[in-house]
C-alpha cells in the first residue's frame, strides 16, 4: 500500500532528484520524473541495485554539496568494492530519531543501561544503537566488538539492562555466562538483536539463557542503517518507519511487485534522505508486508521476520532453498541445536548437500537423530541431504554476521 502521504513524498523526492544527484541523472536519462504521478507510475521506474552503489565508489552518490555532508558510513566491502553513503547532519538527526522509536518500542526508557557490542568505525551499527540510545536519554555503555571477558565484567560492574548485539555474539555471551554461573547476577532485561536471519532456537536459547526479552532491529548501511525496523512485544513482525521509508515487496526473479501477503524480495525508498536518496533500492532481503494491524497497537506498518536473502538461495536438486528453511527443519526435530552449517557440493553429476547440526544427545543415539533430521528435511522441503550429527560447542561461533551455507559446487 502507498498512502497519499508517502506519494506525495515521492513525487517531491523525483521532483529534484535528477539536479541534485549526479547518479539518478544518469540512471533516469530519458524518463520525465514529472509523468509520474501515482503508485503504478512509480512502478515503472528501473529498480537501483547494489553493483551500481559499487560501481558510484567513492562518493558518487552524493546528492548535496560538500559542505553539507557530516559524515561516511561504508559497507564492509567483503565481497568487493565497499559502498560508501554520505550523510548530511539532518540524515544523523532522523536515524537517531528511527533508532530512538526502536528503543521506545523495545520499552526502553531512560532509567535503563544500554550496553552497545557491535562494531564502531565505518560500520553503521554501534554508533546507530548509541545515537537512538542516547536520543532515548538511557546510560550508554559503548563497548564495541569482542573482549568477552572485560564485556561480562561491565555488565555485572555496571548493572546493564539491555544488550545490543548481533545474534551470533549474544549466544556467545550468554553460552559464556553460563558457564561461568553468572546467571543470577546480570541484570540484563531486554536485548536488541540485529538483522541476520537467525532460527528460533537460536533465539530461545538466548532469551533464556540470558533471561531476556528479544527484539529484532531491522536495517541496512544503504539505507541509514540499523533502526528503521524492530519487532514489538507481539513478537508479531517488525514494524518500520513508513513516514521515512517506502516499502515495497517484488518478486525476486521478475521484478514484478507483490500483493500484501506475499513473501519475495524487500525494496526500499527513502523519502527523507539528503546525502545519498535511494530510489527502489533492492535490499536482496526475502520477507513479506504483514497485513492488518499489529496487536500491540503500534500503528506502523509491519514486514515479517526475515527468511533469507535472494543471494543466499540455493538451488539444489533442482529446488530453491532459503536459510530460513533449514532453520524451521532443524527446529523441529527434538534434540537438534541452533547451531548448523551447510555445505553442499556436485560430485559425479549430482548436488550434495551435507547439514552438520549440534546436538547434545547421547553417543548411541546420533545415527537415530540424523535419521529423523534426513526424513523431516525430504518431508519438509523435498530435497534428500546427508545429515551430520556433532557435539554442542564444534561449529564455529562468530562475532559477526554468519554464513552458514557454503556452496561448493561453483
Ligand atoms: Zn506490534
Amino acid at each position: 500500500m502507498m498512502s497519499d502521504d508517502q506519494l506525495c513524498a515521492i513525487k517531491g523526492v523525483l521532483s529534484s532528484i535528477k539536479e541534485k544527484s549526479p547518479f539518478y541523472n544518469k540512471k533516469y536519462e530519458g524518463v520525465d520524473l514529472s509523468k509520474i504521478c501515482t503508485k503504478e507510475d512509480f512502478e515503472t521506474l528501473p529498480f537501483t541495485d547494489k553493483w551500481e552503489l559499487r560501481d558510484a565508489y567513492p562518493l558518487g552518490l552524493q546528492a548535496v554539496p560538500d559542505e553539507k555532508i557530516v559524515r561516511i558510513h561504508s559497507s564492509s566491502g567483503t565481497t568487493g568494492t565497499p559502498i560508501v553513503i554520505p550523510y548530511t547532519a539532518k540524515d544523523v538527526e532522523d536515524w537517531a530519531l528511527m533508532f530512538e522509536r526502536c528503543y521506545r518500542l523495545a520499552g526502553v526508557s531512560d532509567k535503563d543501561r544500554v550496553q552497545i557490542t557491535p562494531g564502531y568505525g565505518l560500520w553503521t551499527a554501534g554508533i546507530g544503537f548509541q545515537a537512538g540510545a542516547e536520543k532515548r536519554g538511557a546510560m550508554v555503555i559503548p563497548m564495541g566488538p569482542g573482549n568477552t571477558d572485560k564485556q561480562i565484567q561491565m555488565m555485572l560492574d555496571l548493572k546493564s539492562t539491555v544488550l545490543c548485539a548481533t545474534s551470533s555474539y549474544a549466544l556467545l555471551l550468554a553460552e559464556e555466562i553460563t558457564r561461568r554461573g553468572l546467571n543470577g547476577q546480570i541484570h540484563l532485561e531486554r536485548a536488541l538483536i540485529g538483522s541476520e536471519r537467525w532460527g528460533e532456537k537460536m533465539r530461545k536459547r538466548i532469551a533464556n539463557e540470558l533471561g531476556v526479552k528479544l527484539y529484532d532491529i531491522y536495517g541496512l548501511t544503504e539505507i541509514y542503517g540499523p533502526g528503521i525496523g524492530i519487532s514489538c512485544d507481539y513478537e508479531s513482525g517488525i514494524h518500520y518507519w513508513d513516514d521515512f521509508l517506502y516499502f515495497e515487496i517484488i518478486n525476486p526473479e521478475t521484478g514484478e511487485v507483490l500483493p500484501d501477503g506475499e513473501t519475495g524480495e524487500l525494496v526500499i525508498t527513502t523519502l527523507r534522505k539528503e546525502g545519498a536518496p535511494l530510489i527502489r533500492y533492492r535490499t536482496h532481503d526475502l520477507t513479506r508486508i504483514i497485513p492488518g494491524k499489529c496487536s500491540c497497537g503500534c500503528s506502523y506498518p509491519r514486514i515479517d521476520i526475515l527468511v533469507g536473502r535472494t543471494d543466499d538461495m540455493v538451488k539444489v536438486k533442482g529446488v530453491n532453498i532459503f536459510p530460513g528453511q533449514i532453520d524451521e527443519v532443524l527446529k523441529e526435530v527434538d534434540g537438534v541445536s541452533s547451531e548448523y552449517q551447510v555445505m553442499i557440493d556436485h560430485l559425479n553429476g549430482k548436488d550434495i548437500m551435507t547439514i552438520f547440526f549440534e546436538t547434545d544427545c547421547d553417543k548411541s543415539q546420533l545415527e537415530n537423530i540424523e535419521l529423523k533430521v534426513r526424513n523431516h528435511f525430504k518431508e519438509r522441503v523435498g530435497v534428500t541431504v546427508v545429515p551430520k550429527a556433532v557435539s554442542i560447542g564444534d561449529l564455529p561461533r562468530s562475532e559477526k554476521k554468519s554464513n552458514r551455507i557454503f556452496d561448493n559446487r561453483y
